[in-house]
């Protein structure tokens, strides 16, 4: 049996229940193979693989709390350090009801490799609780991310964990976070990122993901001889990424042409107008079909997904597997040439597969949306200087950083002879880092 397929087995085996986990380590193994089979001696004898899937340390915990008719609940907190082989854990706090650890486990592996993609020194972490925040008052929020905090606060640190924002944790959340750490500790410490900009916080962090996500997209069009400007493009989605995201194409002289939300989605073929969707999404918090108060000549449709319009590009930034294979079919047929995902695992395998056996450039959420983690580790550094950059500042940083993961995912790719095979490229390039600081640390780190 192969070594991949061993350490597989014996995931499998050791941690019976966590599905999510499984898929997470199949997936990123199998497209290491090229690179597992070309050191299996080393990395076997190091027991590499066996320590990369085994998180260095996972935190469960209490979290009691009383809500506003005085009834105490209790939730379950986690925090899984899952690898600081090159940094601090860093990753975000997912509050939902349906969290569990093989979910936390699955998105601390995938961390590990976005984070070592960026090329700053941050490792994989990720945490959260089965508290749902939905129909909370501010109050109950504000106790449980206390109590949450109280326990937390002994195993993070600016040097050693710095958690962030995910589902269900923004900045209300964050900032409740922040303030019982400072209580508790009586330092002032960039333990958090995410936080608002009068404590700490990032100018461009916001736009980040949705900047970065286009950012690398222009640069892969651009060298294939190609340019984004005059690009008709489907965006999905109409939260933080697709919002940014259409900002920045926008602004490279695309006309991004869809947006949607949880109820429907919009087409305007003369182009989105971006101050209308802010407006209804970021400050009245609107369903989208109030666009067409703004734009009577566009259509809204609560059948079907954005991916039926003809367009070049296609950004999925909304959620997790909602770009089946019909959609990648549909895409291809009306003439689109690049994919890239702001959301994390938006397009299923097969539709993955079948952009790849098509031709079309594929850039894989892991490489394609780490600006936001990556700005992230700015405002890590920000504080640890003490000092704020500047918006242009942060933004070419980040510039930097997104056509650098650009270009070690096609280096990757290329040296594994899979040109353009930006799945396997980008999880080669990530493990590559970490593998090699873990076996320089030696074995019992
Ligand atoms: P938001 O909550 O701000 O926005 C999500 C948007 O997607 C909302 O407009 C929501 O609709 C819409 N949506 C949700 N479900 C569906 C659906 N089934 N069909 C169509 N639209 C849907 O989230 P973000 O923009 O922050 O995140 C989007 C994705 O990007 C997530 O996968 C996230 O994990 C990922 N990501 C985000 C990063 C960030 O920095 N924000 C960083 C890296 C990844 P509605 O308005 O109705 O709720």
């Amino acid at each position: 049996m192969s070594y991949v397929d061993e350490i597989i087995e014996a995931v499998t085996q050791n941690h019976p229940g966590e599905p999510e986990f499984h898929q997470a380590v199949k997936e990123v193994l199998n497209s290491l193979r090229p690179v597992i089979d070309l050191n299996e001696a080393r990395y076997r004898r190091e027991a590499l693989l066996e320590r990369l899937v085994e998180p260095e340390r996972i935190i469960t915990f209490r979290v009691p709390w009383v809500d506003d008719q005085g009834q105490a609940h209790v939730n379950i907190g986690y925090r899984v350090q899952f690898n600081s082989a090159i940094g601090p854990y860093k990753g975000g706090l997912r509050l939902r009801d349906n969290v569990n650890l093989s979910i936390i486990k699955f998105l601390g592996f995938e961390q590990i490799f976005k984070n070592s993609l960026t090329g700053l020194p941050i490792g994989g972490g990720k945490g959260g609780s089965n508290f749902d925040p939905k129909g909370k008052s501010d109050r109950e929020i504000m106790v449980f991310c206390q109590s949450f905090m109280t326990e937390l606060a002994r195993h993070i640190g600016a040097d050693t964990d710095v958690p962030a924002g995910d589902i269900g944790v923004g900045a209300r959340e964050i900032g409740y976070l922040f303030g019982q750490y400072k209580r508790m500790k009586n330092c002032f410490e960039g333990v958090l990122t995410g936080k608002g900009l009068t404590y700490g916080g990032s100018l461009a962090r916001t736009e980040a993901t949705g900047y970065g996500l286009v950012y690398l997209l222009d640069e892969m069009i651009r060298t294939h001889g190609d340019q984004l400007a005059g690009k008709t493009v489907a965006i999905s989605g109409a939260g933080n990424v697709a919002i940014y995201a259409t900002e920045k194409a926008q602004q490279l002289g695309a006309k991004v042409v869809t947006l949607s939300d949880s109820t429907g989605w919009i087409y305007d073929p003369e182009g989105i107008d971006l101050a209308a969707v802010k407006e209804i999404k970021e400050v009245r918090r609107a369903r989208l079909s109030e666009y067409l108060t703004v734009r009577p000549n566009a259509q809204y449709s609560t059948e079907g997904r954005v991916w039926s319009v003809s367009c070049d590009v296609a950004l999925p930034c909304a959620t997790q597997n909602e770009l089946d294979l019909a959609d990648a079919e549909a895409l291809v047929r009306n003439g689109c040439r690049y994919v890239a995902e702001g959301a994390n695992m938006p397009t299923t395998l097969e539709a993955t597969e079948y952009f790849q056996a098509k031709g079309v450039l594929f850039a894989p959420g892991k490489a394609a949306n780490a600006g936001g983690v990556a700005t992230s580790a700015l405002e890590m550094s920000q504080n640890s200087q003490r000092l704020s950059w500047s918006f242009e500042e942060v933004d070419q940083k980040l510039k930097g950083i997104m056509v650098s993961i650009y270009h070690k995912i096609d280096e990757a790719a290329k040296r594994f002879g899979a040109a353009d095979n930006y799945v396997l490229g980008a999880n080669i390039a990530g493990f590559e880092k970490v593998a090699e600081a873990m076996l320089a640390q030696g074995v019992a780190f």
